[in-house]
């Protein structure tokens, strides 16, 4: 088949990539030029695990190219995927005009596509409000009288471990309302539905459903997610207070199955390009028909506090007073970890951004290090904080070390070099990467997410 993806982001390149891999023949577009200039010598923008060597592998090919003209690739596709950006309006709502000039865009090249072409399958997979495919659909409407039908097909890939969500998806769910429209996206996800019965419509992973139902299932996956979070973090709160383990409480009610054990980690707060601009606009979505949604207004306010929550534990070991307008100055402090979370680039909404801006302003110096994230960082705060080449670099002479991001690598450190480099063993972990009593042995004072501050 001939697809076109538009918008090569994290999702785009993405779709575009496995897509290619499924057999099909894809044109990337963006409107970036920069972008579209590098992804045509075959770098790749983005940090996402396995991604760079599947895309140069079909870029090498020839079945995947990339372009900021659609125009070429709308006269022949059998489908084309929206999966531009829809940020977060001042009024949180999710900004559609993007998408809606997309929609435009892709109704004005129709006019290149041959009268008796079967009806162009549009695809919506950016994250878009109920209601989005009726308005893609008026915008594309709008431009032409050629044949086409709007699909919403959300999507559901984790950043870190995209590649493997889009190709071997837990459900594939697309909002359409005829056969033609089922079948193309039915033979574009094939290979990726291991067994003919993972495409019944009757069952399996395949979820054929209204446009409207499609775009709200994305928002309510998203809300779950994030209500479980919230709901970690708050018990995790609880268990400091009452002195329990949040650890023993997260496997126990894990293991019962009407619960089940994935996504029960407390942290610092959650953060990235989606839950807390999705929240926002599911939040809105609800007011303008009258339904507030109470859990999810206090999942945000939840989470607005949890991500203060590392340097509440900071400011009392150090003995902050309230009114001191630089507390902490001469002290200089070591962040690991950048991004919302492992495996990823992304910094969006990162919880590492407002615990830097939270010290700096308590008058103190940040020195950070991640394995990926570093560029982007620079990029938004310039000089604010120095950055070190590696884990170690960043700890020496540091007052102490806080933790914002799970990368594998940190837990996997010399806890014995980390200590000597550390101008004394004191940890903030916002990500439970150790087990409280073993540094307590190896003589480290350390606060984490739950499980109540230890000293040796
Ligand atoms: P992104 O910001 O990484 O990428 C969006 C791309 O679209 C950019 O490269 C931008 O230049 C391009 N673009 C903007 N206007 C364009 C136009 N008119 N024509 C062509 N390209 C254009 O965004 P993303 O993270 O890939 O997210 C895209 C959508 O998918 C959002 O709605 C998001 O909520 C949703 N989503 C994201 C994730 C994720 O983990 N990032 C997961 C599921 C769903």
């Amino acid at each position: 088949m001939k697809v076109l993806v538009i918008g090569s982001g994290y999702v785009g390149l993405v779709a575009a990539a496995c897509f290619a891999e499924g057999g099909n023949w894809i044109l990337g577009v963006d409107v970036d030029a920069a972008k579209v200039a590098r992804l045509q010598k075959g770098e790749c923008p983005i940090f996402e695990p396995g991604l760079e060597e599947l895309f140069k592998k079909h870029l090498e090919a020839g079945n995947l190219t990339f372009s900021t003209d659609m125009k070429d690739g709308i006269a022949h596709a059998d489908a084309a995927f929206i999966c531009v950006g829809t940020p977060q309006s001042e009024d949180g709502s999710a900004d559609l005009k993007f998408v809606l000039a997309v929609a435009a865009q892709i109704g004005q090249a129709m006019a290149l596509r041959p009268k008796d072409a079967k009806p162009l399958i549009v695809v919506d997979k950016s994250t878009v409000p109920v209601g989005t495919a009726a308005r893609v659909h008026a915008a594309i409407a709008a431009e032409t009288d050629r044949a086409f039908e709007v699909v919403s097909n959300p999507e559901f890939l984790r950043e870190g471990s995209a590649l493997e969500d889009f190709l071997k998806p837990d459900r594939v769910v697309v909002g359409c309302q005829s056969n033609h429209a089922e079948a193309v996206m039915k033979a574009l996800y094939a290979p990726f539905l291991e067994g003919p019965q993972r495409v019944d419509p009757k069952g399996g992973k395949w979820f054929r459903m209204d446009p409207a139902s499609a775009e709200m299932t994305k928002y309510a996956a998203n809300a779950m997610l994030a209500l479980r979070i919230s709901f970690m973090n708050e018990m995790a709160r609880l268990a400091e207070a009452v002195g329990a383990d949040i650890d023993h409480v997260k496997v126990a009610i894990g293991a019962d199955h009407r619960i089940g054990p994935a996504f029960l980690n407390p942290g610092p707060g959650f953060g990235g390009s989606c839950f807390p601009k999705d929240l926002q606009a599911l939040l809105r979505t609800g007011r303008e028909h009258g339904e507030p949604l109470l859990t999810l207004s206090a999942t945000v306010e939840a989470n607005r506090q949890q991500k203060q929550v590392l340097l509440r534990k900071l400011k009392a070991h150090f003995g902050v007073k309230a009114g001191d307008p630089a507390p902490l100055k001469g002290k200089r402090f070591a962040l690991w970890g950048l991004a919302f979370k492992a495996n990823t680039d992304d910094t969006r909404e990162s919880m590492a951004i407002e615990l830097i801006d939270g010290l700096i302003a308590l008058g103190s110096e940040v020195i950070v290090h991640d394995f990926e994230a570093m560029p982007p960082v620079r990029a938004k705060i310039g000089d604010r904080v120095i950055y070190a080449e590696d884990p170690m670099k960043a700890a020496k002479g540091a007052d102490a070390l806080l933790i914002a991001t799970e990368w594998a690598q940190y837990k996997a450190s010399d806890l014995e070099a980390l200590g000597a480099a550390l101008k004394a063993k004191v940890m903030f972990d916002g990500r439970n990467l150790f087990r409280p009593e073993a540094m307590a042995k190896a003589g480290w004072t350390y606060h984490s997410i739950g499980r109540g501050s230890v000293k040796p």
